[in-house]
């Protein structure tokens, strides 16, 4: 059993992940994560929006593990909580040192799960042997690149949050994100994502909604 370090890109702000079994991967073919990945970048994240991203090749690599963290004071002090718009329910976590997206969760995995970014933090360990699982949201992608995409393997694909549509994929999904914590690991001392943020102002800022949405 062994822990997973999420580093930022500069090296100065370092969370640590107690359970580092990957419970899903997705590639997200989303607007809001694209969106994202734009504002890391604008923050000063070299690695945020790779050309691959921006000419839609590729969706955003996100990996689901158990919400049990490990946070420094001198880690939190550096992070910036965002919401993209009042009505948003993602907070993503933001590295101020240099715009490194640390981690994010949605309010539908149940408080069960938190989200990270391979491609655009540091992470202590080889994602080689972890296959992705679904392209998620794929309504939102360029319909043309996404056919491209779907020839490269037989990944199933969300295509919206609505069951009606993914009735297959998305219940399995859920249950991933929704999955209980082991106990023997609630049992070590640790933090929860939302208490890293219960008494911190939440940035709401929807920087570069237009530009995310441009089809180049
Ligand atoms: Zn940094
Ligand atoms: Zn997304």
């Amino acid at each position: 059993m062994t822990h997973l370090t999420l580093t930022c890109q500069c090296g100065a702000c370092e969370i640590e992940v107690l359970d580092s079994s990957v419970r899903y991967r997705a590639e997200c073919l989303c607007f809001d994560c694209r969106q994202r990945a734009m504002i890391s970048s604008g923050m000063g994240n070299l690695k945020a929006f790779p050309e691959s991203l921006a000419n839609y090749s590729c969706g955003s690599d996100i990996l689901y593990f158990a919400n049990l963290l490990r946070v420094s004071e001198q880690t939190k002090a550096k992070l910036e909580f965002r919401k993209l718009r009042e009505s948003g329910s993602n907070v993503t976590t933001y590295a101020r040192c240099c715009g490194t997206i640390m981690l994010s969760a949605h309010p539908a995995y149940d408080g069960k799960s938190i989200t990270v970014f391979p491609d655009n933090c540091r992470i202590s360990q080889s994602l080689v042997d972890v296959p992705t699982n679904a392209y998620l949201f794929a309504l939102d992608f360029p319909q043309e690149k996404f056919r491209e995409l779907k020839m490269h393997g037989l990944i199933p694909a969300i295509f919206s949050g609505d069951e009606s549509l993914d009735a297959v994929e998305l219940p399995k999904f859920m249950a991933a994100a929704q999955a209980a914590i082991d106990e023997i690991w609630l049992a070590q001392p640790h933090t929860t994502y939302e208490a890293l943020y219960a008494d911190v102002q939440i940035v709401v800022s929807d920087d570069l909604f237009a530009d995310s949405r441009q089809q180049y």
